[in-house]
């Protein structure tokens, strides 16, 4: 699956799809001649029109049929919206998940998550609870502001990481999997500087061990739980090194968010730690921009909770995330980790002494029933 293109405006979407359609060796014609290549005066009215118009729905399934998966307008729109009429948005993604399920599954993988059915609803988002409880959460996520969080990066105060300590902190992030955070970051420098001696070149150094030697080194570098997590810092160390010059930084320098969170995605970081390097560097300086929380096991559980009594999924939580704080939903990403770390465990929550049990739907459906402080 294909990552989806991030055109800024309506024109920028129309010369993608020609763009895209011309890459993949077909030309649509209509389309061109339609909106003048993008370059129409009414180009709103136009594409509005083209969406909305039964007949055309026709020539993109011809134009599937041919030649298989294709970038459509109604991907973009149903995507990004562009300010197009509610009900062009809303047959455009109608018409991207028609498409897609007749080329049996999804053909462009978006950044962002559609809209899901049990997500909330505008109205939810109009009636000030989702306002009181993201608040709540930013209000958290200010008094907690000075903790340390991101080690390698937090200390410099917003100063430029050096390429030492953006690889230990990405080596951190590698071991981020399915263990605890702390014991991740803990082994990231005892690999890092108490094994190889803090090199210039972190992945150089790693990469020259054979592979088998590697794997090998299992018990006794005990990195991680699993074989997997111990052979992922070799195998993404290696493509750090041979596409990005073994320099972390190189990864993320003068690129967008979105841009760094596709080539850590590439790498094979996997998403959600992915979201969490981009989030990581933009809560410390190092890129601009906005991003989307980490939506891990914790967070499902914790904003599922709070907004439903129940865990989401997490493209859920990343258009519920959204909802919430539109501004910057990774703003969240913070109070909802140290909501989950301090009260909300998976087994008996600690809801009398949680912050945002006011807001919880969780909270009052257990009523007496929730943890008491004394137990
Ligand atoms: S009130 Fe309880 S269930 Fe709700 S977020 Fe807090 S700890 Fe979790």
């Amino acid at each position: 699956m294909r990552h989806l293109p991030e055109p800024q405006n309506l024109r920028e979407a129309v010369k993608e799809v020609i763009r895209s359609n011309s890459a993949d060796r077909y030309h649509p014609g209509r389309f061109i001649q339609a909106t003048e290549a993008g370059e129409a005066k009414d180009l709103k009215r136009i594409c509005e029109h083209m969406i909305l118009n039964p007949d055309t729905l026709t020539w993109l399934v011809d134009a599937l049929r041919t030649h298989g998966s294709l970038l459509f307008l109604e991907d973009l729109v149903a995507e990004y919206g562009y300010g197009l009429s509610p009900a062009a948005i809303e047959e455009a993604q109608r018409r991207a998940r028609a498409l897609d399920e007749l080329v049996g599954g999804g053909r462009w993988k978006s950044k962002a998550a559609r809209v899901v059915p049990q997500a909330p609803t505008p109205q939810q988002a109009a009636d000030g609870r989702l306002r009181r409880i993201a608040e709540q959460l930013l209000k958290l996520r200010g008094e907690r502001g000075g903790e340390f969080f991101w080690p390698w990066l937090e200390e410099l105060e917003g100063r430029s990481v050096d390429k030492k300590r953006a690889n230990k902190f990405l080596l951190g992030c590698i071991l981020d999997w399915q263990i605890h955070a702390d014991r991740a970051w803990e082994n990231a420098r005892r690999l890092a500087e108490d094994v190889l001696g803090d090199p210039e070149d972190l992945w150089g150094a790693i990469a020259a061990i054979p592979l088998a030697q590697w794997m090998e080194r299992f018990n006794q570098y005990s990195l991680h739980r699993f074989q997997k997590g111990h052979e992922r810092v070799w195998t993404i160390g290696r493509r750090v090194l041979s596409q990005y010059r073994g320099d972390a930084r190189n990864i993320w320098k003068d690129v967008p968010p979105s841009e760094a969170l596709s080539r850590l995605e590439d790498l094979g970081v996997g998403e959600q730690i992915s979201r969490m390097v981009v989030g990581a560097l933009m809560d410390t300086g190092q890129i601009e921009g906005i991003g989307d929380v980490k939506p891990d096991r914790h967070v499902c559980r914790v904003l599922g909770r709070i907004l439903e009594g129940s865990p989401l999924q997490p493209d859920q939580v990343v258009y519920a995330s959204r909802q919430l704080s539109p501004e910057n939903p990774w703003l969240l990403d913070r109070p909802l980790y140290l909501i989950g770390k301090e009260f909300c465990f998976a087994q008996d929550p600690n809801c009398p002494a949680c912050p945002i049990r006011a807001e919880c739907k969780y909270y009052a459906s257990k009523g007496d029933q929730a943890r008491s402080y004394w137990r």
